[in-house]
């Protein structure tokens, strides 16, 4: 690699690395398990984990393991073939994930993941028409809601602000009020088809899904012969306490969907997605089946690889007993929270390690000593953790999340409270 040690990191983003990301001026280095290092050897505890994506944190040895040994076996070898590991991931997926009999398809990211049952969503509103015959093509989400940029997939975000500028999308798509029952029944049509749900919205600020909501909606798709779709990517894969996020949700563990959407942690930071079609009838064949031969594909997806390492992610998981790790951290941080000394922070909400602080803006717009230099509030408060050594996302204007691997532990989360409780008492002067 060309030596480019004369032009600063910033210097070479500016110069040549397009601009779509509002990026902190952060440049990370080496990591092992919660911890991160820049190029100048400062220490961050890594509370944002890639994003959801780092679920057994930096540098694990099984996920080492596998990058050391499964590359001198077999990386890609295209799906023309039937290399084992598709179907042994596809097995764990179905059979310890949903817990449900169905099929699953391999892809590359959560975006992609979500096309693929955007397309099993149309397909099957072709062969289940409504009763006039016309095919139903009407997608429901809800509002705040992210399911990525693709075009389809920014079609079924519920946020106007991802889309606007890049019409005219794909159409066919309603999105609706979160965890407002009413609304859901009242603006379903003939031409409804499926519902895609996060059961923990991620991007739109960490909300939780209500159980009477998921429940009636649920029961509704039932009636009305809809298909109920979980996007996971963000809340998935062990996040909120369990493999399944939905299950999280109380009292609503026995909800089959019909359709499941992931990304992020499945990899662990290897670009993995996938989804997960549910066995049941659609038309003359099974809704797993619809799409057949032909209909969909993707050069990289379930590559060996991509495979083997989604197998070890799910089992470290499990053997770890990182799912039972992140419930009951989780419950400890929000009772923690309520505890701790944190102005400026109105709620704190969540499941699991998927935490959402509330920022008092009224009150931190007034801090003389945040920096906030235009940016979005929330923004500037991620800034000034991570320059006291905390890794935290913004989500939307005015929350913080925290979405730690997996694999942290209360020390961890005590240093973290200790810095952001350090900080924001700063904010306050
Ligand atoms: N769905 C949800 C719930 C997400 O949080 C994201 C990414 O943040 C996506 C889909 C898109 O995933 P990807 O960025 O892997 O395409």
């Amino acid at each position: 690699m060309m030596e480019s040690r004369d032009i600063t990191v910033g210097e070479l983003y500016d110069q040549f690395v397009a601009p779509t990301y509002g990026r902190f001026p952060i440049h990370p280095s080496r990591g092992k398990g919660v911890d991160l290092w820049d190029e100048n050897g400062k220490r961050f505890l890594d509370f944002a984990a890639g994003v959801a994506v780092n679920s057994l944190g930096h540098a694990h040895p099984a996920l080492i393991e596998v990058f050391k040994n499964q590359p001198s076996d077999l990386i890609h070898c295209s799906n023309l073939y039937q290399p084992r590991s598709q179907g042994e991931l596809a097995r764990v997926l179905t059979d310890q994930v949903v817990q449900v009999p169905g099929k699953c398809f391999f892809t590359n990211s959560g975006t992609e993941a979500n096309e693929g049952l955007i397309k099993l969503a149309r397909r099957f509103g072709e062969v289940m028409p409504s009763s006039s015959g016309k095919p139903r093509r009407e997608i429901i989400s809800f509002l705040g809601s992210f399911h990525g940029r693709s075009t389809g997939a920014m079609a079924v975000t519920g946020q106007e602000k991802i889309r606007a500028g890049f019409g005219p999308l794909m159409e066919g798509f309603v999105h609706l009020p979160f965890n407002d029952v009413e609304a859901f029944r009242n603006a379903l049509t003939e031409e409804s088809v499926a519902v895609f749900m996060e059961a923990v919205q991620g991007e739109g600020g960490i909300h939780v899904a209500t159980p009477e909501f998921v429940s009636a909606v649920a029961q509704i798709c039932q009636e009305r012969n809809l298909l109920l779709f979980f996007d996971e990517v963000q809340c998935g894969m062990g996040r909120c306490g369990d493999l399944a996020g939905w299950r999280c949700i109380n009292g609503v563990a026995e909800i089959v969907p019909d359709g499941v959407s992931w990304a992020k942690g499945i990899g662990a930071g290897f670009p993995i997605g996938a989804i997960w079609f549910r066995d049941r009838p659609a038309g003359a064949l099974s809704l797993c089946d619809l799409l057949g031969p032909g209909s969909h594909g993707a050069t990289y997806g379930g590559s060996p690889l991509a495979c083997e390492i989604g197998r070890v992610v799910i089992d470290t998981i499990v053997s770890d007993n990182l799912l039972r790790n992140a419930a009951v951290l989780g419950k400890s941080i929000i009772d923690q929270a309520e505890h701790s000394q944190m102005p400026m922070i109105s709620e704190v909400r969540g499941i699991g390690l998927m935490v959402g602080f509330q920022l008092d803006v009224e009150r931190l717009e007034k801090s003389t000593t945040l920096q906030s230099d235009g940016r979005a509030i929330s923004v500037a408060v991620v800034d000034a953790f991570s320059e006291a050594g905390l890794l935290t996302v913004p989500a939307g204007a005015d929350v913080v999340r925290w979405l730690p691997p997996l694999v942290v532990c209360q020390e961890d989360v005590d240093k973290a409270f200790g810095i952001m409780e350090k900080v924001l008492n700063h904010l306050m002067k």
